[in-house]
Order: structure tokens, then C-alpha cells, then sequence
């Protein structure tokens, strides 16, 4: 089968990798990817504007990369439509290219908040406003940086408490304004985005809760709770909407994003799929990196032939942004069940388990990751824990202790590799180039590398 995949992204990348794990002929694949650079891995953007990465370092897998496995990669190739009649696919330059399997994994695009002001009668955005979504608006906003001077972040979200660590370290007075009435407020109780909240404001930078942008003029940005925040500069990270237009127009069932069944299959045709941000299965949208690598080792084992399906049960985020450490297990504010809380905001930890009938059904951890290998393998496997576990569970582990992990243990929730996955490798570097393990949001190297740590005896 011709497959052809819309988007260069962590989705589209990760499915051809394994693709070709399962023997797939890379001749058989195209990616057509509108983005002019080589795919990246977009969470460490926050890394690149930080100044502690190079943008070449971000790259996935190199044009060569491509070439060597005998898939075919175009850069800087957007597809304007897709003629599911003809299956084939029209590039804005009128090219078509055939397909027999089509897959969509063209991601999301950022949201643009209500603020009078943001864009221009022209319909660009106004100078001082940034998007942090692309390479190339990280390009934008690290021209725009001045030590010294102004920046409001607009969303308190994920994106957001990375972009605010980022202009902070590069000398930025930087505020937070986000609508809800605490930070990461999807993710979290309120108890725990306030020890965010503090642990950002003691890594320099302000947070104001409860208070939505309306207005951008030349005084500054107004809020709606009477305040004036002057500002040199503004970046957008009040969330994004999967990318469906494409889709849409081809006349796919589009809800918040492309409807797929648990072959990741379009429920109107069979012949194109959605994976990643773009894809709603089950009603719901994703937008982090593990949901996208899971559906994408599913829709290679199915275009494989395999039986493999994807059920949504699963969901795993992970914050990469310095000195914020973040992971959320399932949904823990919507989750019934008996809340089992660890809390210190001096040291900025905030750490909850929603327990039912023994088993963790979510988890929120915030500041202090030592355990979350193990409370994901417990999660993902629903074993029944003791009365007294939970609790324990919660305790921080001394860092240069062992890492006591089961082989079957998860530490990679990006790529979905285990302990003894990584042990086998013995080396960081076969390991990361073997497994994928710490190529994604990068949350699990201190634990691959405890892992492969020669054992003192
Ligand atoms: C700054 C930033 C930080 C993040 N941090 C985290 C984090 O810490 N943890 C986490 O889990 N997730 C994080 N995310 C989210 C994560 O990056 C996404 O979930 C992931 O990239 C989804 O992969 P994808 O392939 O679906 O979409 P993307 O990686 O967005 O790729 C989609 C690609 O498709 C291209 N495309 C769209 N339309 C077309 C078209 N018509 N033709 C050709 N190409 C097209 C787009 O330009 C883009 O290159 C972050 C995102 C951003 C922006």
C-alpha cells in the first residue's frame, strides 16, 4: 500500500518509525510536511528559546535519515486539498500525489484569546504578539527578547509555564494572566496550581490568577479585573484547536477534531486515519506527546495487518519546563474515587492519587517526580493496593538511591518503554537510539540513566 501522511510532526515521525520497525517498505511512504525544516521535537521549544538548546538539536530524524530507509520526505509541502475520490492528495502548488492509505496527523494550531488589539486590521498579528507553536515563531520570539524588558504570558497552562520559565531565564520580567482560578487548572486541584504558582513567582516571575486579557493598547495589556500590565512584549499560550480544516473540506467527520474508531481509522472512510492532536476518538482530543506515540504504534501495527487498537484508556502528560516538574496519570479532577494527598509547598511538591476499590484510577504530581514509574505501572496495570500503600507511595525516594524498578515497570511514557527494555540497551545512547526512551518531552532520562548507572557494591 502507498501511504501518505499530512504533517512532519511528532505523531507523523514516530508512526514511520514504526513502520519500519515492523519490516513496512519505506519506499511505500510519503510524508508531505509544510514545515520547512527537518521534524522536531516541538517540546523542547521552550529549550531553544531558554538558550540551553540549539534548534539543531531538536531534530527527530534527519532528511538523511529519511532517505536511507527509502521514505520519502518533502518538506515545505502543504496540501491544500485531499480528492478522496481519486485518493490522492493536491499540494498548494497543484502537484498530486496518489495514496492508498492517507493519514492525518497534522496537529493543532494555536487559539487566539478574545483580546482587542491581538491582530491587526490587515489581520496579522500585532508586533509585540507572539504564537509559541513552530519553530519558526520560537525563531520570532527569541528576535523579540530584550533582557530587562516586559513580557505577559497569556494562558497558564502547560505551553504557558514553559514559555514563562524561558523568557525568565533569558532575563525577561515576565508575568502569567490566566482565566481560571489557578494555574493548570485542567490538570490540577487548586491547592496544587498554587504551589505552582509560588514556585513560579520564586523563580522570578508573577502570576496573576482569575484574570482574563482584554485589551492590548499602547498603555499595555488590560485586564478584565481594572489592572494595566505594561509590556514590552505578549506570547500566546491560551491553548490550541486541532488542525481539521483540511479534513473538514474533504467531508470527514470533524468534531472538535477528526473522529476516528479504535483502528484510528476516519469513521467516514476507512482509507484515511488521524492521529495525534488532530484526532478526537471517543469525544476526546489529546494534545500531548504519549497519546500521539500510542496511536501511532497502533495505526503501524494496523496498516501492518496487526490487531493491535487503541482504546483512549490510557493518559499520560508530562511538563518539560526547568525547575517545574509535572505529571498528571488519567483525569484526576474528574475522577471518583478517595484522594490520597502529599503536600509541601515549601519545597514546591503537591502530589495526589485518586485511589478506587484499591486501585490509582488518576494521579497528579507536581514538583516531585521520584515515583512516577512505579504509580504509572500501577495505574496502567490497576493493581489493588494495601490501605497504608497509597501514602507510601507518596513519599519522596532519595535521588541517588538505586532505581528499584520491575523490568515490566513503564519509564518512558512518550515512546511506552520499560526498565528492562532499558537495562537490556546498556548504554544511554543505545538505549535513546534503540528505544526512543528520552526523545520525547524528556521527563524520563534521570531515571534511564539511574537505570544504566553502573551498580556500586
Ligand atoms: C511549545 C510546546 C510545548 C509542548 N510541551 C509539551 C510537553 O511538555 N509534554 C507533552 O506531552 N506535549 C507537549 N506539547 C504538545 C506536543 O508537542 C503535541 O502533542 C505533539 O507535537 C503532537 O504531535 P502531532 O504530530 O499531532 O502534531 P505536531 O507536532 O504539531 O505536527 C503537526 C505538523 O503538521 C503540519 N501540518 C499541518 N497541516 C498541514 C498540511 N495541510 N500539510 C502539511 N503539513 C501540515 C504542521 O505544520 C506540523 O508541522 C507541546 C507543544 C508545544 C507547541
Amino acid at each position: 500500500m502507498r501511504i501518505v501522511v499530512v504533517g512532519g510532526g511528532m505523531a507523523a515521525v514516530r508512526l514511520v518509525e514504526e513502520l519500519l520497525a515492523r519490516g513496512y517498505d519505506g519506499t511505500r511512504v510519503t510524508v508531505l510536511a509544510d514545515e520547512p525544516v527537518a521534524p522536531y521535537n516541538r517540546i523542547l521549544l521552550s529549550a531553544v528559546l531558554e538558550g540551553t538548546h540549539d534548534p539543531s538539536a531538536l531534530t527527530l530524524r534527519s532528511p538523511q535519515w529519511f532517505a536511507e530507509h527509502g521514505v520519502t520526505l518533502r518538506l515545505g509541502a502543504r496540501v491544500l486539498e485531499v480528492d478522496r475520490g481519486a485518493r490522492e492528495v493536491m499540494l498548494v502548488d497543484g502537484e498530486r500525489i496518489g495514496y492508498d492509505r492517507l493519514v492525518l496527523a497534522t496537529g493543532s494550531i494555536p487559539t487566539l484569546p478574545p483580546v482587542r488589539g491581538l491582530v491587526r486590521l490587515d489581520g496579522t498579528l500585532h508586533p509585540r504578539v507572539h504564537a509559541f507553536r513552530s519553530l519558526a515563531d520560537c525563531g520570532g520570539l527569541d528576535a523579540a527578547v530584550v533582557p530587562g524588558q516586559r513580557a505577559v504570558v497569556v494562558g497558564g497552562g502547560l505551553l504557558g509555564l514553559q514559555v514563562a520559565r524561558a523568557l525568565v531565564a533569558r532575563g525577561m520580567r515576565t508575568e502569567v494572566v490566566e482565566g481560571a482560578s489557578h494555574l493548570l487548572a485542567s490538570q490540577v486541584a487548586p491547592a496544587a496550581g498554587a504551589v505552582l504558582a509560588r514556585t513560579l513567582r520564586q523563580l522570578g516571575t508573577e502570576v496573576y490568577t482569575g484574570a482574563r486579557a482584554v485589551r492590548l493598547d499602547d498603555d499595555g495589556l488590560r485586564l478584565d479585573n481594572g489592572y494595566t500590565l505594561a509590556t514590552d512584549l505578549v506570547v500566546l499560550a491560551a491553548g490550541g484547536r486541532p488542525s481539521t480544516a483540511l479534513a473538514r473540506r474533504a467531508g470527514l467527520m470533524v468534531r472538535r477534531g477528526i473522529v476516528v474508531d479504535s483502528t484510528l481509522a476516519s469513521v467516514t472512510d476507512p482509507s484515511v486515519h488521524a492521529i495525534g492532536d488532530c484526532a478526537s476518538h471517543r469525544d476526546r482530543v489529546t494534545g500531548f506527546v504519549p497519546p500521539a506515540w500510542e496511536q501511532a504504534g497502533v495505526l503501524a501495527d494496523v496498516l501492518c495487518g496487526g490487531t493491535a487498537r487503541y482504546d483512549g484508556r490510557r493518559s499520560v502528560a508530562r511538563l518539560r519546563a526547568t525547575g517545574l516538574d509535572v505529571a498528571v496519570l488519567g483525569d484526576p479532577l474528574r475522577t471518583a474515587g478517595e484522594v490520597v494527598e502529599v503536600a509541601n509547598p515549601l519545597v514546591g511538591s503537591h502530589r495526589r492519587l485518586v485511589v478506587d476499590g484499591g486501585r490509582i484510577v488518576a494521579a497528579a504530581l507536581v514538583g516531585d517526580l521520584s515515583r512516577i514509574g512505579l504509580i504509572t505501572q500501577l495505574y496502567d496495570r490497576g493493581t489493588v493496593l494495601g490501605p497504608g500503600e497509597p501514602g507510601a507511595l507518596l513519599m519522596p525516594e532519595a535521588t541517588d538511591a538505586p532505581l528499584v524498578l520491575p523490568d515490566s515497570a513503564e519509564v518512558c511514557a512518550c515512546a511506552g518503554v520499560s526498565a528492562g527494555e532499558v537495562r537490556a540497551c546498556g548504554s544511554f545512547e543505545v538505549a535513546r537510539e534503540r528505544t526512543r526512551a528520552t526523545t520525547g518531552c524528556g521527563g524520563c532520562r534521570p531515571a534511564v540513566e539511574r537505570l544504566l548507572a553502573p551498580v556500586s557494591v
